[in-house]
């Protein structure tokens, strides 16, 4: 996988604030992040073998659980990745990220890692570190057959189209799907429509993330798009619940080679969901122990 490092401030308040407002909050906690590090973190709690290719600032300790082999450069030019997160009663989120030194990632700090990227099953890639690089790691991946998942956030407008080329499954949420096809993606048949398109694009399969409703599969050479519902909870706090998936996906496709897609995607939503209902991003992410043995 390649990652992000990120320090995470996370405040509830009854409401988002507006602009230009200042609001009381209830509670305030300081955790980790960043996607490529929540999604290794809940594949890693699944029971995955996982490395991270990251980059923070010299006098930062990052947070790589002793099970997590990692490719984590140092610079003394730029901080350490942070996000400031917004969470409301109704588990909604506003989120400022400032990337600092995962930017900073260079191609010789990425070919330090291309034993592990060649010899892993999947590799994860997200934008949280420069796109070049991104790509770079896709390529490493790809030429040397590792299954890629490509997750294009936060997402930019202009996507390079090799990123299309280069992922195995291309999986976004509805706000990136809405911002890289330029149509609006609010429930389930945009979603269809919105895959579609991306498909086209060149991706091998796409699954566009679609909240409490759970999520739309496509898979090429098909033209007809699955809709994977979620399981009914009671969500707490969504923050990550998309890492959640993702790095569920990355699991059981490096552990479940045969398994459909579709299936693939039913099991993710399932940890997903039990991610939304405690709060926190990595703090909410279950073990396999947690989680029925249906999903293993
Ligand atoms: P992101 O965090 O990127 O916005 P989503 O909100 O689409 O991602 O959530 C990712 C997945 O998490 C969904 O496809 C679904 O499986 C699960 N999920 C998210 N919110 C809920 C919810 N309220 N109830 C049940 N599952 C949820």
């Amino acid at each position: 996988m390649t990652s992000q490092a990120f320090f995470i401030f996370l405040f509830q308040s009854a409401r988002l604030p507006k602009e230009g407002e200042t609001i009381h909050g209830h509670n305030f906690f300081i955790g980790f992040g960043g996607k490529g590090a929540n999604q290794c973190v809940q594949a890693a709690r699944l029971g995955a073998k996982t490395a991270m290719v990251a980059k923070v600032c010299t006098v930062t300790m990052s947070n790589c659980p002793s099970r997590v082999p990692s490719f984590v450069g140092q610079t003394s030019e730029a901080a350490t990745g942070v996000a400031s997160i917004i969470v409301n009663d109704a588990g909604e989120n506003a989120i400022v990220i400032v990337a600092g030194a995962n930017m900073m990632l260079n191609k010789e700090e990425l070919q330090d890692a291309l034993a592990a990227i060649t010899s892993a099953k999947v590799l994860v890639c997200q934008l949280e570190i420069s796109p070049q690089m991104s790509l770079r790691a896709l390529r490493m991946a790809q030429e040397n057959k590792v299954t890629t998942i490509f997750n294009p956030a936060p997402a930019i407008p202009d996507l390079d189209p090799d990123f299309y080329r280069l992922s195995d499954v291309f999986c976004c949420n509805e706000s990136e799907a809405e911002l890289l096809t330029g149509s609006s993606v609010n429930n389930v048949e945009e979603a269809r429509c919105a895959s579609r398109e991306l498909l086209r694009r060149g991706c091998g399969a796409v699954i566009i993330t679609l909240g409490a409703q759970g999520c739309v599969v496509l898979e090429a050479p098909e033209s007809t798009s699955k809709h994977v519902p979620t399981t009914p909870v009671s969500a707490v706090d969504t923050t990550g619940a998309g890492d959640s998936f993702i790095g569920a996906l990355a699991y059981y496709v490096a552990h479940y080679p045969a398994m459909r897609l579709e299936e693939v995607a039913r099991r993710a939503g399932q940890v997903a969901a039990v991610s939304v209902q405690s709060m926190g991003a990595q703090s909410s992410y279950p073990h396999k122990r947690d989680l029925g043995a249906e999903l293993f």
